[in-house]
């Protein structure tokens, strides 16, 4: 049978091969360190972490990332037993020893019968055979280049600039309302596109005190390159005057609030949908560097976002990512170059966890068909369904920005209560229904290896 090519020995490179070669197939991984390097890697190790050693909450009956750690699990995920191997306590979250972590992984990987390591660059899109590419956030120069060039520049990001992300129902909408300024769009749907919170001038003065005095991080060195192609940061906006925002994100005009029809607020923040379903909605314009608790503590000032929720807090880093939704076929194959797939945080996932999960799917697929079969995608139901449907299609191709699992993505289990009473119960219901479902798409697979 045919190789199957994987660029990056990262979390998805890793996890690909893996998977594929207990399917039986031969794999090559292609990694470029210790021979080029990033700015974030340290060693020459295959599954190294860059920055945190932790995997989040390994909780699989409330929380999505945990969800995840198990339908991993499941399949007899490389980097899930491999973190379990070398478990740091850390109350509910799984933290890992991560230098034998990363040489536990290239160890199971180059004594793998079906494994050969070739350490070095890749530069362009392969043309033919079967491939891979999961060279992550850090992508080489060079073959960014070369994806660019094949998806066009516009599909292709060096940075995200992540806004915040609420849950719909944690929003309060005694105070908040739905409208698009000036009413614009051909539909109701659209002229309701937006939610909008609004201040009044104390409540904008405090909020922009908030703001410049919050905890920030720094970009790391070697980081900035190529940045700032017109999306500031929010406290950046607040740094250069205190009417900036009034006059950006935050404009009040063209926006009615029915709540108080004849009182003209003095800022407005607009939410916009951040998905079909209509689960999450992000705050317009907040992409932010500020530390995660300084956000929640500002954020939350904003009226009617007082008890939100985050799906996840804003953020801008150096990120490789493709304009998934509109690149890439369900199945992760790049739609102008079916014989190459992609996996991992370049299609736009974000975090250690979510890249391997992507990793997984990626593997099995690639090798299902090199072996002459086909594989669905996983339901939406579960976790690794409702993250690969997000970026391949869920996602609004628009705003694209990475995505953290969470269960804003899951399609609501009807008949349950909404808000935050009822939260237990409905996570527990998304978790029982994803387990039951993952076990049904792992089992015939089981049973044709
Ligand atoms: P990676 O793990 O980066 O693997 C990609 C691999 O491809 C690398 O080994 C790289 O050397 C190789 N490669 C790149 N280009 C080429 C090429 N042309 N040819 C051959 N090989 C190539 N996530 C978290 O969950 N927690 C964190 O705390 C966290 N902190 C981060 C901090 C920084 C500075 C960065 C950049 C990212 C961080 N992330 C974090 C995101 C993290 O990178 C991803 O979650 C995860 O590592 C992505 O997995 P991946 O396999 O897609 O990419």
């Amino acid at each position: 049978t045919e190789k199957l090519h994987i660029v990056g020995g990262g979390m998805a490179g890793s996890e690909a091969a893996w998977q594929a070669a207990n399917m039986g197939v031969s794999v090559v991984i292609h990694e470029m360190r210790p021979k080029v390097g990033t700015f974030a890697h340290q060693t020459g190790l295959l599954g190294e972490m860059v920055c945190s050693n932790s995997f989040r909450s390994d909780d699989s009956e409330q929380n999505a990332v945990g969800l995840l750690h198990w339908e991993m699990r499941a399949a007899n995920g490389l980097i899930m037993q491999t973190a379990d191997k070398h478990r740091l306590p850390a109350g509910g979250a799984l933290a890992v020893d991560r230098d034998p972590f990363a040489q536990s992984v290239t160890d199971a990987l180059t004594s793998h019968p079906n494994i050969s390591v070739a350490y070095g660059e890749i530069t362009a899109l392969p043309e033919d055979g079967h491939w891979i590419i999961a060279t992550g956030p850090l992508t080489s120069s060079s073959l960014g280049a070369a994806i660019a060039a094949e998806t066009g520049a516009e599909a292709l990001a060096f940075f995200d600039a992540i806004a915040p992300i609420v849950y719909f129902d944690s929003i309060d909408m005694s105070k908040a309302w739905m409208q698009s300024r000036y009413d614009k769009g051909e539909t109701e749907e659209e002229r309701t596109a937006y939610l909008n919170c609004p201040m009044d001038r104390d409540q904008y003065e405090a909020f922009i005190d908030a703001l410049l005095a919050a905890d920030k991080t720094e970009f790391k060195e070697g980081e900035t390159a190529g940045y700032f192609d017109g999306c500031l940061p929010i406290e950046v906006m607040a740094e250069r005057g205190r009417e900036t925002l009034r006059f950006g994100p935050m404009k009040p005009v063209g926006l009615t609030n029915p709540h108080a029809p004849d009182v003209k607020p003095h800022a407005v923040v607009q939410l916009r949908r951040d998905n079909k379903l209509g689960t999450l909605y992000n705050i317009v314009g907040f992409q932010s560097k500020m530390k995660y608790g300084a956000q929640t503590d500002v954020f939350k000032r904003i009226p009617g976002l007082e008890n939100a929720s985050f799906a996840r807090l804003g953020g801008i880093h150096r990120n490789t990512f493709l304009n998934s939704p509109t690149l890439l076929h369900a199945d992760m194959r790049l739609k102008s170059r079916p014989n190459v797939r992609f996996a991992g945080q370049i299609t736009g996932v974000e975090g250690y966890v979510e890249s391997a999960a992507m990793g997984l799917l990626a593997g099995r697929m690639a090798a299902t068909e090199i072996l002459g079969g086909t594989l669905d995608v996983p339901p939406a139901t579960t976790a690794m369904g409702a993250l690969i449907t997000h970026i391949t299609g869920g996602a609004d191709a628009k705003t694209f920005q990475p995505m953290n699992v969470n269960f804003g993505l899951f399609p609501p289990v009807e008949g349950l209560k909404g808000g935050r009473r009822g939260r237990k119960d409905r996570y527990k219901a998304y978790t029982d229904r994803a387990k039951a479902d993952w076990q049904s798409w792992l089992a015939p697979q089981a049973q044709a290896a």
